[in-house]
């Protein structure tokens, strides 16, 4: 079976392509990026003039919420959304029920993704057991099954000498560690950043230095142990100055931020918004500015989502009550060409990267890329396409998104994987 995507603009970073062309897909893998109408033998043509054509797209950070809470999300529906969003593959948090802390519950949702089909799903194994802060995982077990990555994500290690233990087991069995950073004695209680909004809705803040801290404890442990460290979530313009100090040092220190990040302030939850509340918290304009800039710098090496499903009946209820987490699978890929691309601070390339090249080398998977011989994930943006976001569309089962309403630019056309098409229909 020869398919060929016919007429596009192909981007892929890590050849270094950005330029008209063709690519060939031969029984699910990637033959070639040839001329345009270079080839005319192929069994089917998909004609994807004045489109973009790139590796797929990957998601180092995504709740599925499967097993335990398939109320709010399942594999399937969570697949279903990254597949509608641009997303080929999906790394999942631990905090499921139970939490992803056995060699048999990776295996479960390796097994499950694999049976749904719709985009390539990675479990991240819990540092600690439950996710307790105390007893650690069996990482090897963790890692034998199937994990590409250890977190506690939201149950941040507290202690500094489990988090040293944890990082020294990472650097010895070479695991990638994703820390959700957070120093809990400062953000107790509180529901949104510390400042003005939160003065004004009257309620308590988590201030930025709570992040600050945690950043800087776990770079200094990364510093003694040799662990990989992959910030989670930076939220902070004094986590982007953190992590750039900590490259210029040479530290195996990575980082990502999320949409919400940069698109949002702690504006959002005026209104006592629900929709926008989620953990770190949305900050200032100064902090958008500076995640901007450490994207488009290469500080901050990728972007992902922290897509967080939430039913209805949990987020409708007082603010403080409320759970964290938005959706962002669906979203992301717009928020991405609306914010950085369309205002001319970084190419589309440069983007393709944050979403590719860069996911792929930090947690090291063979992925993202066209090179001859890798598997067809490819995903087709339309990076011209203008819509409204719509809550009653999402692919998701929750709907929990501060961005119904607004009108984004550019969105995934479609995807493939393994050389088939899979979400081709538009979310509106
Ligand atoms: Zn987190
Ligand atoms: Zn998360």
């Amino acid at each position: 079976m020869r398919t060929l995507l016919a007429g596009g603009r192909v981007i892929d970073p890590s050849q270094g392509i950005d330029r008209p062309a063709d690519l060939l897909i031969v029984n699910g893998k990637v033959e070639a990026v040839l001329q345009p109408g270079e080839d005319a033998a192929s069994d089917e043509r998909l004609d994807v003039t004045g489109l973009t054509v790139c590796p797929g797209f990957i998601d180092i950070h995504v709740h599925l919420r499967e097993p335990g809470f398939e109320y709010k999300e399942d594999i399937e529906s969570g697949s279903a959304a990254a597949a509608a969003g641009g997303f080929t593959r999906i790394c999942c948090m631990p905090n499921t029920n139970p939490a992803i802390d056995t060699a048999s519950v990776c295996r479960h949702i390796i097994e499950r993704a694999a049976g749904v089909g719709k985009a390539h799903v990675h479990p991240i194994g819990a540092a600690t057991r439950g996710m307790e802060g105390e007893r650690l995982t069996e990482i090897n077990d963790l890692k034998s099954a199937g994990a590409v990555a250890i977190s506690d994500d939201a149950f941040p290690i507290q202690n500094a000498r489990t988090m040293r233990s944890v990082m020294q087991y990472c650097a010895m069995l070479n695991m990638p560690l994703m820390t959700h950073n957070e120093e809990k004695e400062l953000t107790t209680g509180g529901s949104m950043n510390e400042g003005a909004a939160a003065t004004v809705l009257g309620l308590a803040g988590m201030p930025p230095a709570a992040e600050d801290i945690a950043v800087a404890r776990n770079i200094m442990l990364a510093a003694i142990t040799g662990c990989r460290l992959h910030l989670l979530h930076i939220s902070t313009a004094g986590t982007v100055e953190l992590l750039r100090n900590a490259k210029e040092k040479g530290l195996a220190v990575t980082g990502e931020a999320c949409p919400h990040h940069w698109a949002l302030t702690d504006e959002a939850c005026l209104g006592f918004n629900t929709d926008a509340k989620m953990n770190p918290p949305l900050r200032t304009t100064e902090d958008c500015e500076a995640i901007m800039r450490g994207l488009a710098d290469g500080t901050i090496d990728c972007i992902s989502t922290d897509h967080a499903p939430h039913a209805p009946h949990e987020k409708e209820v007082e603010f403080d009550a409320a759970p964290f987490g938005i959706l962002g699978l669906e979203t992301a890929v717009g928020l991405a060409i609306t914010h950085l691309v369309a205002p001319g601070r970084m190419t589309l390339s440069t983007l393709v990267a944050r979403f590719t090249t860069e996911p792929s080398r930090i947690l090291g998977l063979s992925a993202g890329t066209l090179r001859p011989g890798a598997a067809a994930d490819i995903t087709v943006l339309d990076t011209q396409a203008a819509w409204q976001v719509d809550r009653a569309a999402v692919r998701s089962r929750s709907s929990n998104t501060p961005f119904h309403g607004a009108t984004l630019k550019g969105r995934a056309a479609f995807t493939m994987v393994n050389g088939v098409r899979i979400a081709p229909e538009p979310a509106t």
